[in-house]
């Protein structure tokens, strides 16, 4: 009798440990998807915008460095770090593009086309938010450090540009701005609270080597993904 009992037990014994290790792979696979559902529960939407593209490239600097290039790097990067909250996160380029039909002429023209286009984009998609995304450059040079901006009539605006400097200040090295009303043409003419997030400065010798490093890229797209996310957390 005694020889079968035992191994009964360690048939048991195994199924057990089985089925706990089972439980624990379930729990975590659970309440890891659990998470990431129920934290935004997937109802807000920011509409991100890589400034500038296609036939216009923003700052050039005479290194070659783009600044239309690093606004893209740095809109899917924070797109990448938003995936998991729940939010909703649509960018108004994915490539290299703009949106000025063939025969559209004149700079003016040509600007306020490709922007009321993205303008338009957010509102199709009734995005709660939108933040267009830029690198500065002054004559000078001096300058340095991110800014953001919002219109002054704005009061979710200016506290969606509010969360997103805060934690952009946090970062080693920063200048400890703080966010400003601005007259730009996108936050003039959005629907939604609309911000524009200057992440730096390309005439900066210092940051502008800065700004083309992944890891300084992924420091301030860390830095506009929680500011967005603190905002719908604040305003929810
Ligand atoms: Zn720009």
């Amino acid at each position: 009798m005694r020889w079968p009992m035992v191994i009964l037990s360690k048939k048991s014994a195994g199924l057990l440990i089985l089925s706990v290790m089972g439980m624990l792979m379930f729990s975590v696979f659970w309440q890891g998807s659990s998470a990431v559902v129920s934290h935004f529960g997937g109802q807000h939407v920011v509409m991100l915008d890589p400034g500038h593209g296609g036939y216009d490239p923003g700052t050039i600097t005479n290194q070659g460095v783009y600044e239309k290039e690093i606004n893209l790097q740095i809109a899917q990067k924070v797109r990448e770090m938003l995936g998991p909250s729940g939010i909703k996160v649509l960018l108004t380029r994915d490539e290299d593009i703009d949106y000025v039909p063939n025969g559209v002429k004149g700079k003016q023209t040509k600007k306020q086309t490709d922007l009321n286009r993205r303008i338009e984009m957010a509102k199709e998609a009734q995005a709660d938010v939108f933040v267009s995304l830029h690198v500065n450059a002054t004559a000078s040079g001096k300058q340095s450090g991110a800014e953001s901006f919002y219109h002054y009539r704005s009061e979710s605006g200016k506290s969606l540009a509010e969360f997103i400097q805060q934690e952009l200040i946090k970062i080693t090295g920063m200048n400890r701005r703080i966010a400003k009303p601005g007259d730009f043409y996108v936050i003039n003419n959005s629907s939604m609270p609309a911000v524009i997030v200057e992440v730096g400065y390309l005439s900066s010798p210092k940051e502008r080597q800065k700004l083309q490093q992944s890891w300084y890229q992924e420091q301030l797209s860390r830095a506009i993904a929680k500011g967005i996310a603190n905002y719908f957390e604040a305003h929810n």
